[in-house]
C-alpha cells in the first residue's frame, strides 16, 4: 500500500566526534539508498571536498541565528565553537509522505529530538576506548591539534548520556557495527509496519 498512509520513521544517530557515524552512515545509505538523509546546516568551514547543500548547508552566523529566531529547525546545538541545525520542513515533509530518516547529529541535538519527538529511534555510537577515537580523530587529519583537544574535552560528558538512547552500538570492528546498526533499522522498520 502507498506510503502516504504510513508515518516514517526518524532515526538520530549519535555520539562522540571521530567515533565513525559518517563512515557508517555513508555505508547504510550505500545498502539503502531508500532511506533519507537529512542534510544539517552548520557554520563551520567547509572540509576539502565538502559540497555546499550535499554534506552540509554552510552558513555564516548571522545567517544561521537568523534561521533560530524564524523557528526553522528542529534541533539545533553549539559543537566546538560552531552552530549545527535540522531543517525542521524537511524532516516533518520526509516523515509525512511516509519516508525513513536519519539524522547524524551531536548528543546535545539528539536529546533535543528525543523531547520533541518521543518516537524517534535514537541510536547512540561508542567508540571501543577514548585511545581509539583519539586516533582516528588525528588520522582523519580534518581538523587541527587544537580542535581535535576541543572534540576530546566534550567526550567524557558526551558518554555519560548514552543511557537516554535506545541503541547503543559500540563501533570497534566496522563491519560488525555497521551489521548491528542495519539489524536495528531494519527491526524497527519492520516493527512498525506490522503494527
Ligand atoms: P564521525 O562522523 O563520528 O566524526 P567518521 O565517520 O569521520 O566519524 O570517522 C572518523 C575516522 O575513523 C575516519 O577516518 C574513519 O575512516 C575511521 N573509522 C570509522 N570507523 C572505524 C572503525 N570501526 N575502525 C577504524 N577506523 C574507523
Ligand atoms: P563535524 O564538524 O565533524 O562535521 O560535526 C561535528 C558534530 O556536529 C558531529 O557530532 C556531528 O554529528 C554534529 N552535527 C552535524 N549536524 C548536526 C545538526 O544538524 N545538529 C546537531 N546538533 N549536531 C550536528
Amino acid at each position: 500500500m502507498a506510503n502516504s498512509l504510513k508515518k516514517g520513521t526518524l532515526f538520530v544517530i549519535s555520539g562522540p566526534s571521530g567515533v565513525g557515524k559518517g563512515t557508517l552512515v555513508s555505508m547504510l545509505r550505500q545498502n539503502h539508498p531508500e532511506i533519507k538523509l537529512s542534510v544539517s546546516a552548520t557554520t563551520r568551514n567547509p572540509r576539502p571536498g565538502e559540497i555546499n547543500g550535499v554534506h552540509y548547508f554552510f552558513l555564516t552566523k548571522e545567517d544561521f541565528k537568523k534561521r533560530i529566531e524564524l523557528g526553522e529547525f528542529l534541533e539545533w546545538a553549539e559543537f566546538s565553537g560552531n552552530f549545527y541545525g535540522t531543517n525542521k520542513n524537511f524532516v516533518e515533509k520526509m516523515l509525512k509522505d511516509g519516508h525513513n530518516i536519519i539524522l547524524e547529529i551531536d548528543v546535545q541535538g539528539a536529546l533535543q529530538v528525543k523531547n520533541k519527538l518521543q518516537e524517534a529511534i535514537l541510536i547512540f555510537i561508542e567508540p571501543p576506548c577514548f585511545e581509539e577515537l583519539k586516533l582516528r580523530l588525528l588520522k582523519r587529519s580534518t581538523e587541527t591539534e587544537e580542535e581535535i583537544q576541543k572534540r576530546l574535552a566534550v567526550v567524557k560528558s558526551e558518554l555519560q548520556q548514552k543511557q537516554e538512547f535506545n541503541y547503543v552500538i559500540v563501533n570497534d570492528n566496522l563491519d560488525t557495527a555497521f551489521k548491528n546498526l542495519e539489524n536495528i533499522i531494519l527491526k524497527e522498520i519492520d516493527g512498525i509496519k506490522n503494527k
